[in-house]
């Protein structure tokens, strides 16, 4: 079940071993540990940045190997099948590089973007608030004009890698607003450690544990006029600039998740004998298996499509949703039936499936729910 091998270039195949080899040598010997200890893997991060996966879809000036939205999908796909929290961390500090590869200003992109390459420095993309979540229109955080720069003031509410990050991309409505421009702006706040009225509480989720994420509060907190991403006004258009790519990155991580979960789930069916055969000869269990092959390839082919689109600068907002929702909804089917393959083992804490089951909750709600991915569907389809 994989792309025939001839749609892929080299540049792919080059990207997907490098990955692969992360993966399997980095990332699956912590997996465990880091669901068991909750911790920030910031030094698997490093190690991502090292091998040059993180600087995939930045200028090439960035690093050794660039790749296009394919390339990439192929990699967060591959990690996410060993980790969903590496992999939602790498996602997330990608869709922070990526506004700063595509908006800053030459001495922006100098500052950050060598470091988030190489991973000595990760971002964090901070759109969401407490009472402004599937409409983010209606953003409460302000940044107040001074005279050399804006002073930050609101709250956020999750944001992937929030609190550790290096660099915060946060979305704030300029004031004074001006006359010709009444949409928000993106502000360029540091850590938290280095931004006095900055602070961050995190806050344990049912899954993707290692993966951080909780509520951000800004008191006040002072930037220079340079670190305003864009133009005044521009705020939305760079939030949401990159949404198509985080969409069907997000269904990659499902497809991983799925993947993983259907792997185990065979082998088990294979092995496990119960009343003198292997379950997997039990017909009920063969329409399980059935039907989470069904949709996991349904999945990939939709995520892989989109991707390709993009990569070939022709990606569609309802083909990104469209994958996006397959690889949610892939990854929960995927992930739940493997339990119920693997019987009372399934539930039992440490089982690799019962991770990823919790790790793919997750999926349709981050990146806009698959509620707002129906709705967006429709109305692309019906011309609304
Ligand atoms: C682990 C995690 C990581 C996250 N990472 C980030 C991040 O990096 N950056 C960031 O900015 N945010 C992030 N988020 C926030 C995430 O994008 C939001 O949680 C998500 O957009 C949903 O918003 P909400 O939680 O406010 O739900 P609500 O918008 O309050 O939705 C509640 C329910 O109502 C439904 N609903 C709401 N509006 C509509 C509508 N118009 N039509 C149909 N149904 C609707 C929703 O589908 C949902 O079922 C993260 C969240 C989590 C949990």
């Amino acid at each position: 079940m994989h792309l025939i091998e001839s749609a892929l270039s080299e540049n792919h195949r080059a990207v997907r071993d490098r990955a692969d080899a992360f993966a399997t040598d980095v990332v699956a010997p912590r997996a465990g540990e880091i669901e068991a200890t909750d911790e920030f893997p910031r030094d698997v991060i490093e190690e991502a940045g090292e091998r040059g996966l993180l600087g995939l879809l930045l200028p090439e000036e960035y690093g050794d190997l660039t790749t296009d939205f394919l390339g990439y999908c192929l990699t967060v796909e591959r990690i996410a099948a060993e980790s969903g929290a590496v992999s939602e961390t790498v996602q997330g500090h990608t869709f922070a590089a990526l506004p700063i590869a595509r908006f800053g200003t030459e001495s922006q992109r100098e500052r950050y973007l060598p470091d988030m390459a190489d991973g000595t420095a990760v971002g964090a993309m901070l759109l969401t608030e407490p009472d402004a979540g599937s409409s983010p229109s209606q953003l409460g955080t302000v940044a107040e004009a001074t005279d050399d720069g804006y002073r930050l003031t609101g709250q956020k509410a999750f944001g992937t890698n929030a609190g550790v990050a290096d660099v915060h991309l946060v979305v704030a409505r300029k004031r004074p607003q001006p006359d010709d421009s009444h949409g928000v702006s993106v502000f360029l706040v540091p850590s938290v450690e280095d931004a006095s009225g900055f602070e961050f509480d995190r806050v344990e989720y049912m899954g993707m544990r290692g993966h951080v994420t909780g509520d951000s509060t800004l008191d006040d907190v002072a930037v220079p006029a340079g670190n305003l991403l864009g133009e005044i006004g521009g705020g939305f258009r760079i939030a949401m600039g990159t949404i198509d790519m985080a969409r069907t990155g997000l269904g990659a991580i499902g497809v991983g998740l799925a993947r993983a979960a259907f792997d185990d789930a065979v082998a088990y069916a294979v092995d496990r004998e119960q009343g003198g055969s292997p379950v997997g000869e039990y017909q009920a269990v063969q329409v399980l298996v059935a039907d989470m092959y069904q949709q996991l390839a349904g999945a990939r082919h939709l995520v892989y499509s989109s991707a390709s689109a993009i990569a070939a600068e022709q990606g569609d907002t309802r083909a990104s949703s469209a994958a996006k929702l397959a690889g949610s909804e892939a990854a929960e089917f995927v992930t739940r039936n493997a339990i119920q393959i693997h019987g009372g083992k399934g539930y039992r804490k440490g089982m690799p499936v019962e991770r990823y089951y919790r790790d793919a909750k997750i999926l349709s709600i981050i990146g806009g729910t698959s509620e707002i991915q129906r709705t967006t569907i429709a109305k692309e389809t019906l011309g609304l």
